[in-house]
């Protein structure tokens, strides 16, 4: 019965309507390389949305911007990153990439993100130890900003350097404060399945502007100001191209509506799962605003009924769902490397699903979506 039905997938791209203007303009002029006008534009526009006094470099990717935020902290071999454990892969790599070391937080019940409480135990220990930690990295995970307050308090306090990764989180905020301007340096992502999306793309927010053009010149082989080909630092090819970044002009036109719809989506869900006891959700506390990227539940498995059994009652309806993220302490690659936490994000990770969340998705699709869960409770 379910195979002639449409598939429906956990956030797929959404295109405005403007981003092929933006595109047309990049082949009219041939500007078809790895700079140019739509790079500035899309840079000017992020800078905008993002309020005044921040500094943007479009780059390949958010994970690109993560590796050059750190390079500009001065991560080096054997240094030791904080990092929030329960995230995306592509949060913890850069680490990786520099020969440093991953101390990974476990997260807290409320928003799902870095425990302030396991962030300072962390450093206490870290520095009883021998080693002062050289960053700190939070993540907004699925739009849902972090307890930047006491973060930003604690890393104060032992001046640490933050680095907010907020791939997930364009558009949320704390009171009016954007995601991606708390920490001395942030990473955005236009990733495929992000809010928007320049089919691949990444963006690096900085305080400092000398942060930002250091960040550019890192991107584009670090070239020294000379006729030839003259290098002093070991460079990358990291930038947005002109092409792309088009898209991302187009794609800045609906961020708001973007937001809407999935925030509409959240909000569809809480309301028809509010008669199921065993479905929980994240809530906004304070003054904060989450894009709602991704809209995901906590399970309390009853008689059978798991986020997994869930996720295979969707796919047999040709609907996608999926896990929430694995934390970075319970994967084989990072297996060994310390972990402060009393197994939150464990838990988290377990009773967790990730419902569609595309800010494409009509009534009929949320209501498909509905259903196929009700009919899991009522067996
Ligand atoms: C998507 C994502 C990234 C990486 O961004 P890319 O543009 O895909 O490299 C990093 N961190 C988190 C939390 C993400 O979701």
């Amino acid at each position: 019965m379910s195979t002639n039905q449409s598939k429906i997938w956990l956030s797929s791209p959404h295109m405005g309507g403007g981003e092929q203007k933006y595109v047309q303009d990049a082949f009219d002029t041939n500007w078809v390389a790895p700079l140019g006008p739509n790079v500035n534009g899309f840079e000017n526009d992020l800078q905008q949305y993002l309020g005044g006094g921040f500094h943007v470099a479009a780059l390949s990717s958010g994970t690109a911007a993560l590796h050059l935020a750190l390079i500009l902290l001065g991560i080096g071999t054997d240094d030791e990153v904080i990092c929030q454990s329960m995230t995306f892969s592509a949060t913890a790599n850069p680490i990786a990439y520099l020969g440093a070391r991953p101390i990974f937080i476990d997260s807290e019940p409320d928003t799902w993100n870095m425990s302030p409480y396991f962030l300072e135990q962390a450093i206490n220990d870290r520095i009883a130890k021998g080693k002062k930690p050289k960053a700190i990295i939070p993540v907004h995970l699925y739009g849902m900003p972090a307890n930047m307050k006491e973060i930003l308090h604690i890393a104060e306090n032992y001046d640490i350097p933050v680095l907010e990764d907020a791939a997930e989180a364009l558009g949320s905020r704390i009171g009016t404060w954007h995601c991606g301007t708390f920490g001395h340096m942030a990473c955005l992502s236009f990733n495929g399945n992000k809010i928007i999306t320049t089919s691949g793309g990444g963006a690096l927010v900085a305080k400092k502007k000398q942060h930002v053009d250091k960040a550019v010149f890192l991107a584009t082989q670090a070239r020294d100001p000379a006729p030839h080909y003259e290098h002093s630092d070991i460079g990358y090819n990291y930038r947005m191209s002109n092409i792309v970044a088009g898209i991302g002009r187009g794609q800045m036109e609906v961020l708001d509506d973007h937001i809407q719809n999935r925030r509409t989506n959240f909000g569809f869900y809480k309301q028809a799962f509010s008669g199921i006891p065993e479905i929980s959700f994240t809530e906004e506390l304070g003054d904060t605003f989450s894009n709602r990227w991704l809209s995901a539940i906590q399970v309390q498995s009853r008689d059978g009924v798991t986020p997994e059994s869930i996720r295979l009652a969707l796919e047999a309806e040709n609907i996608e769902s999926r896990p929430v993220w694995k934390p970075m302490h319970l994967q084989p690659v990072f297996k060994g490397e310390p972990f402060y936490g009393d197994g939150t994000s464990e838990k988290l990770f377990e009773n967790g699903l990730c419902l569609p969340s595309g800010s494409n998705l009509g009534i009929e699709d949320l209501e498909r979506v509905v259903a196929v869960v009700k009919t899991c409770f009522e067996q």
